[in-house]
């Protein structure tokens, strides 16, 4: 039988507006068999999912995905089967997270700076209590009339050269695979289509990403489109990199990503999910 893999999803412990028990609910109603909740630089909404995936019976991947500054620019990293419990884990997401609260009064003031107020208390107020991220400012300023929806107002403020934009000081990629193993966890790089690398490039940063001991590439992922799949699984096989498949679902306002609907891996690419203990038979 085969079983539907999410691997690379967001609550409302980081950007998604759904809460970690309504996630997994939508997920299991979605028909996922194995989710993995994976916000942004925090593990806060894991206690929550577990219970929730337990009531559901669908399987919980306990995960993360941690900002990374590769090469000036800012990477994303998942976390896949971690230990939440792990010290280094935690002091290092700890300070990516007081980074976060620093930069997001910085960007709340770069955008008072040019004329639009209370910024910085409309994204906290829309994060709910977890961490503020681009996003929360994001649907702020789409709530104000600033633009007509989340592209725009990404490429119009939140960018290099553009208003509210503060450059990223995160985690170094030796940092991130680091505690992510230490942890107990399997390390893989987010959406690598995303970011506007050459090749050339793309296959530095796997170079240096199997250096630190990180093993799978997201071949499919909700941003990818079927070329980028094809892409991303040819370097999977070139590479000897695990593949793994996640929609990278932020909850039910965006129509184009949905928890579970997405494309099988292409043949060749080896599962991350290979070996995991219980799902053995899925492959
Ligand atoms: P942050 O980690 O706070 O800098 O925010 C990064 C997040 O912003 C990503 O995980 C996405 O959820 C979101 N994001 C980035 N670029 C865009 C975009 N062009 N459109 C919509 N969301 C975006
Ligand atoms: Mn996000
Ligand atoms: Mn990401
Ligand atoms: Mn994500």
């Amino acid at each position: 039988m085969n079983r539907c893999y999410d691997l690379h999803s967001h609550s409302t412990a980081s950007d998604g507006t759904l809460t970690p028990a309504a996630l997994v609910a939508h997920a299991a109603a979605q028909g996922v068999d194995v989710m993995a909740l994976t916000d942004h630089d925090t593990t806060a909404g894991l206690d929550e999912a577990r219970d929730a995936a337990r009531q559901h019976g669908i399987e919980l991947v306990p995960g993360v995905e941690i900002s990374v500054t590769w090469m000036r620019r800012t990477i994303h990293v998942v976390g896949l089967g971690i230990d939440p419990g792990h010290g280094p884990l935690q002091a290092g997401l700890a300070k990516l997270r007081e980074f976060r609260d620093w930069r997001a009064r910085e960007i709340g003031e770069r955008l008072q700076a040019a004329g639009i107020d209370g910024a910085w208390e409309g994204a906290c107020a829309l994060s709910g209590g977890g961490l503020v991220g681009r996003t929360h400012f994001a649907r702020f300023l789409v709530a104000r009339g600033h633009a007509r929806n989340m592209r725009e107002v990404f490429r119009r403020f939140l960018v290099r050269n553009r208003p509210g934009h503060v450059a990223g000081q995160w985690a170094t990629l030796e940092q991130a695979v680091g505690w992510i193993t230490g942890a107990g966890g399997q390390a893989v790089i987010a959406h690598p289509a995303r970011y506007g690398l050459t090749r050339t490039r793309l296959l530095t940063l796997i170079g240096e990403f199997r250096e630190c001991g990180g093993e799978a590439i997201e071949v499919v992922s909700g941003s990818h489109s079927p070329d980028e799949v094809s892409v991303m699984a040819r370097h999977a096989r070139d590479t000897g990199l695990l593949g793994s498949a996640g929609s990278d679902y932020h909850g039910p306002e965006n129509p184009w990503i949905e928890m579970g609907r997405i494309a099988p891996l292409p043949e060749g690419v080896i599962p991350i999910w290979r070996h995991w203990a219980g799902v053995r038979e899925a492959v």
